[in-house]
C-alpha cells in the first residue's frame, strides 16, 4: 500500500529539509485531510542549490549527449516501473483519478525518451566561406543553469517538459515545484537521480512561490526561466527576467475556442469535447472553453453534451469508478464558484450542475450553460474547472471572430467534415495549437506552447530542445 510521506528538498544531489525546518501542509483535495508536509525553502537553501547548479553545469556540459541519453532512457525506464506508487501519490495530492495519474506518469516517460533522445541531435553546421581557408561553424551550446516554476494541475508533465530538455542539452536545473502537489513531482526528480543524473544537475525546491522567483530569476548564476501558470504571473516573471536579459520560456493560460460546425459528427463532437472538458475536472492550460456550435446543431448538441455531463462519474479519484476528482484546493473551488454565479446573474441557464457537490472535499458538479452573454467573466476570464458555457453561431466568420476575440492564442478545437472549412480553420485561428476531429495535442514530439497572451516558446517537439541552447558561431582562417 502506498503512505505519503514529508516531502524534502533536492539540492546538491541530496533531500534535504529546509534550512529553518520550517514545512507547508499538503491537503487531499478529495477528504480535506493533511496528508504530509512539504520542505520550505530559505534564502540559505536557494544559495545552496544555485552554487550546486553552477558547479555542476562546468562538468554536465561536457559530457558527451550519448551518456546523457543513456542516463535519461534509465529515468524514463524508472517513471514506468513506479507508475501505480507515484501516480497513488499524485492522486491524494492533486485529486485527478487514478487512470489519469497513471497516464501522466508514462507520458512523462515518453517525453523524457523524446527529450533524451533529440539531445543527441543538437547538430550545429558548417556555413560555405567567401575566402579559401575560411572554415565557418555554428555550434549549439547548452544555455546554463535553469530556473524552473511549474504548476500544479500536472505535477509531474509540467515538470518533466522543462527538466528532461535541460538535463539533455547538458544545462543544469532548479525546479520550483508546486507546493500543492509536491510528492510527485519528488518522485519524477528522484527517477532521474536514481538513474544517475550527477549531484547538481537538478534540484528541486519548494517554498512562497513569489519570494523564490524573485531571487532566482536576476541572479546572475541562472541563465533562462522558464515558468508554466497564469498570464498574470507570467507578465510579472517575463519582465523580471527581461530586466536581466534572461531566455525565456512562458506557457500560460489560455480560453480555448472548440468550434462544432454545422457538417460536424455531433456524436463524435460531444465525446471527444465531453472527455477533454472533465479531464482533470477542467484544471487544464488547454482545456476546451468557449463551445461554439452552429445554430443548426446547437439544440441537440445542448442536449447530447448535457446528458454526457450527468454521467461524468464525480468522487475520490482513487475509487475505480471515478471519472472525474475534485478542484485541487479550496481556492479553487470558489474560484470556480464565482465564474458560475457571475454567469447566472448576467443572465445565463443552468442545464446542469452549477455547484459544490457535497460539503467534503473540493468537487464541484460538473457544469453546462447556455445564454451566457459575452460580458459574463466565463467568457473571458479563465475558469479552470468543469464549467462549460455553449453558444450558437451563425456563419464562419462570425465564429471566427468570436474564437480570436480574446487575448489568449493557446489551443483551439473545430469539428467539420469539410477539407475546405479545415484548411481554413487551421489557417485563420490565431493559436499556438489547433487540432480538428481529434485531440491531437500534447505529444512529445510535436510543438506545444501558445501565442498572444498564453506566452512564447514551445515545450514539445525539437522546438522544446531549442530553447536551452545558444547558438554559437566560429570563423577560423587556416594558418
Ligand atoms: P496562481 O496564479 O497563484 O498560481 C499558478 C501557478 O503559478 C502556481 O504553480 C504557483 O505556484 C505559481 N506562482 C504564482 N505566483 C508566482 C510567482 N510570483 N513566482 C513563481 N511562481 C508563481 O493561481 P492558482 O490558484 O494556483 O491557479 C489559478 C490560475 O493559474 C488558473 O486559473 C490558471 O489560469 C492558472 N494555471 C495555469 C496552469 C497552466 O497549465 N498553464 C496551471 C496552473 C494554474
Amino acid at each position: 500500500m502506498t503512505t505519503y510521506s514529508d516531502v524534502p528538498l533536492m539540492i546538491d544531489g541530496a533531500w534535504t529539509k529546509g534550512a529553518m525546518g520550517r514545512t507547508i501542509p499538503v491537503i487531499n483535495p478529495a477528504t480535506e485531510e493533511v496528508i504530509g508536509q512539504v520542505a520550505h525553502a530559505e534564502k540559505a537553501d536557494l544559495d545552496r542549490a544555485l552554487e550546486a547548479a553552477d558547479k555542476a553545469f562546468k562538468t554536465w556540459r561536457k559530457v558527451s549527449p550519448f551518456d546523457r541519453y543513456k542516463i535519461l532512457r534509465k529515468a524514463a525506464d524508472l517513471l514506468r516501473q513506479r507508475v501505480d506508487e507515484i501516480a497513488t501519490l499524485m492522486t491524494m495530492e492533486q485529486g485527478k483519478p487514478l487512470a489519469e495519474a497513471k497516464m501522466e506518469t508514462l507520458g512523462a516517460a515518453d517525453t523524457i525518451d523524446w527529450m533524451a533522445e533529440e539531445g543527441r541531435r543538437t547538430y550545429g553546421r558548417i556555413v560555405p566561406p567567401r575566402f579559401d581557408n575560411v572554415y565557418q561553424l555554428v555550434i549549439k551550446e547548452p544555455v546554463g543553469p535553469v530556473a524552473a516554476f511549474t504548476p500544479w494541475n500536472f505535477p509531474i508533465n509540467q515538470v518533466v517538459r522543462k527538466a528532461s530538455a535541460a538535463i539533455a542539452t547538458g544545462c543544469t536545473i532548479i525546479v520550483k515545484g508546486p507546493e500543492d502537489t509536491p510528492a510527485s513531482c519528488a518522485q519524477l526528480i528522484k527517477a532521474y537521480t536514481d538513474a544517475g543524473v550527477p549531484q547538481g544537475v537538478v534540484q528541486l525546491v519548494y517554498g512562497i512561490p513569489s519570494e523564490i522567483s524573485e531571487y532566482l530569476i536576476p541572479h546572475p548564476i541562472i541563465k533562462k526561466v522558464t515558468f508554466t501558470g497564469s498570464t498574470a504571473v507570467g507578465k510579472q516573471l517575463a519582465a523580471l527576467a527581461g530586466a536581466h536579459m534572461k531566455r525565456v520560456t512562458m506557457e500560460l493560460g489560455g480560453h480555448s475556442p472548440a468550434i462544432v460546425f454545422e457538417d460536424a459528427d455531433l456524436d463524435q463532437a460531444v465525446t471527444l469535447l465531453g472527455g477533454a472538458k472533465f479531464r482533470n475536472a477542467g484544471q487544464v492550460c488547454v482545456s476546451p472553453t468557449r463551445f461554439l456550435v452552429h445554430e443548426k446543431l446547437y439544440p441537440q448538441f445542448v442536449e447530447k453534451f448535457t446528458a454526457y455531463a450527468k454521467t461524468v462519474k464525480v468522487g475520490n479519484g482513487l475509487d475505480a469508478d471515478t471519472k472525474m476528482g475534485p478542484l485541487v484546493a479550496e481556492r479553487r473551488l470558489h474560484a470556480v464558484d464565482s465564474f458560475v454565479s457571475d454567469a447566472i446573474a448576467k443572465g445565463a441557464k443552468i442545464q446542469t450542475g452549477g455547484q459544490r457537490k457535497g460539503n467534503k472535499g473540493y468537487f464541484y458538479e460538473p457544469t453546462v450553460m447556455t445564454d451566457v452573454p459575452l460580458d459574463a467573466k466565463i467568457m473571458n476570464d479563465e475558469p479552470f474547472g468543469p464549467v462549460v458555457p455553449i453558444t450558437p453561431f451563425k456563419d464562419f466568420d462570425s465564429v471566427m471572430a468570436e474564437a480570436n476575440r480574446l487575448p489568449w492564442g493557446l489551443a483551439a478545437y473545430a469539428y467539420t467534415k469539410s477539407q475546405k472549412t479545415m484548411q481554413a480553420v487551421g489557417a485563420g485561428l490565431e493559436s499556438g495549437m489547433v487540432t480538428i476531429n481529434h485531440l491531437g495535442l500534447a505529444l512529445p514530439e510535436v510543438p506545444f506552447g501558445g501565442v498572444k497572451d498564453s506566452g512564447y516558446g514551445s515545450e514539445g517537439g525539437t522546438e522544446a530542445l531549442e530553447s536551452y541552447l545558444n547558438t554559437k558561431f566560429v570563423s577560423t582562417m587556416q594558418m
